[in-house]
């Protein structure tokens, strides 16, 4: 009805006359940064660029066992605003949003619906072409159980400490993932040591966290790994700062980990960046993601799960799993979608040397959840690292028996020995080998 009106006063008026209206109405009620594209309408009148990390797609999961936010403990995740806001008006959360275009930012959204222009959505990438498969993809889809590990890259211009690391689970592994600056730590990048562990031969997952580099840096490091012969990419958005070494750096987040996913999708199936330039030659990638089952919202946790699989995601890496029955319940409901399917999932598992280590964890590192039932098994054994690894075993043997559940992905920092032995100590490895035979 307002369109007419608003061609006879011309855009530019239009918008001059609008914009003090709605930068005052809207940031009186949703604390509005009047980004130019605004998505109130499908995530329930909550506004998503007032999260830390501009997580446009759904909660990271760092969220706080009370709900809090990871970056701002003094407020309640923006996601479980819209959760609640979602029931009172029934908008769909769980809808794939593109990145932000900061170049409309400042600009009117009420102009664009009177003018009826278009909201950016990403775009779906073409079915899934026929190529050959690498190492990990085919152990993947191979059905077996397989097994993955976590390293830290060094903090050390010399190689040879992340050979040692890697080295402690020759044949115990299908995959072996580095980390992109976890924790808001620096170390050595995840592109270059990832590079580095497939020219010796061993099959990296080169985790890229949308922290610490824009859009048009993260491309030119998929396709430089790629061409580096790394194959697996881990899309993640990423801790915040404030838990590392660096609390003092500049918090990125120009995407979060769905819209990263899309952008991986379209540079290997469509050919093409972000901008819709073209390739010469694409990534041949097997791109991942990570889940959070054990942090609020817990009845949306599936629903993020299916945005990052539709978003591109082939296998996922969960959190630490400490916890059986939540997680069982969070398996139940992946199987009634079916997204077991759809995409490997590998849940995180680990263990630490104590339960004072264990109870830190769970304190300090965002999204970590640890039963109390664990933390007093572990409490009350005469040597607390040796149960610590009995229950690892013990976890790793549970999840091997429930269905859907495609691995485990071993996690601890500094923490490879241990970690190997578990393995051992499974047998998933040699059911795997006769799997395979
Ligand atoms: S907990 Fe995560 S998703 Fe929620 S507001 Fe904070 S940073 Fe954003």
């Amino acid at each position: 009805m307002l369109r007419p009106a608003a061609r006879l006063v011309g855009a530019d008026r239009a918008e001059r006359l609008l914009l003090p209206v709605e930068r005052a109405a809207k940031s009186l009620m949703f604390d509005c940064r009047m980004c130019g594209q605004c998505v109130l309408r499908t995530t329930g009148m909550a506004c998503p660029t007032v999260c830390g990390k501009v997580m446009r797609n759904g909660p990271c999961g760092g969220v706080r066992a009370d709900g809090a936010c990871e970056v701002d403990a003094s407020m309640r995740c923006v996601w479980l605003e819209a959760l609640d806001g979602r029931r009172r008006i029934g908008a769909d959360v769980a809808l794939s949003r593109a990145p932000i275009d900061f170049s409309r930012r400042g600009s009117s959204t009420w102009l664009q619906l009177v003018e009826g222009t278009p909201q950016p959505t990403p775009q779906p990438a073409p079915p899934h072409r026929d190529r050959p498969t690498h190492a990990f993809e085919a152990a993947c889809r191979s059905g077996r159980f397989v097994t993955t590990v976590e390293i830290a890259p060094p903090d050390s211009a010399d190689p040879s400490m992340l050979l040692a690391r890697a080295a402690n689970f020759a044949g115990l592994v299908d995959a072996v993932n580095i980390t992109d600056g976890a924790g808001g730590n620096c170390h050595m990048s995840s592109a270059a040591a990832a590079a580095i562990l497939a020219a010796h031969g061993h099959t990296p997952v080169c985790q890229i966290a949308c922290r610490d580099r824009n859009r048009i840096a993260v491309q030119g490091d998929i396709l430089g790994a790629a061409a580096l012969g790394v194959r697996n990419i881990l899309c993640l958005t990423g801790d915040d700062v404030s838990q590392g070494d660096h609390p003092q750096a500049k918090p990125v987040f120009d995407l979060d980990a769905v819209t990263l996913l899309h952008i991986a999708r379209g540079m290997r199936d469509r050919g093409e960046f972000a901008s819709g330039r073209r390739l010469d030659v694409p990534p041949d990638l097997f791109l991942g993601a990570t889940a959070n089952p054990f942090a609020p919202p817990y009845e949306d946790r599936v629903a993020n799960l299916e945005l990052k699989i539709e978003a591109g995601a082939q296998f996922i890496q969960t959190q630490f799993c400490f916890d059986l029955d939540l997680f069982a319940r969070f398996m139940d409901a992946v199987r009634r979608r079916g997204l077991h399917e759809r995409a490997h999932i590998i849940v995180g598992v680990g263990t630490l040397s104590s339960v004072k280590a264990l109870r830190w964890m769970a304190h300090h590192v965002p999204g970590v959840h640890v039963p109390d039932s664990v933390l007093s098994r572990i409490a009350g054994a005469p040597d607390q690292k040796a149960e610590g690894l009995v229950v690892l075993v013990e976890t790793i043997q549970a999840l091997r028996r429930m269905e859907g559940v495609g691995g485990v992905h071993l996690m601890g920092h500094r923490n490879e020995e241990t970690l190997a032995e578990a393995i051992r100590r499974s047998g998933v490895r040699e059911s795997q080998d006769r799997q395979s035979n």
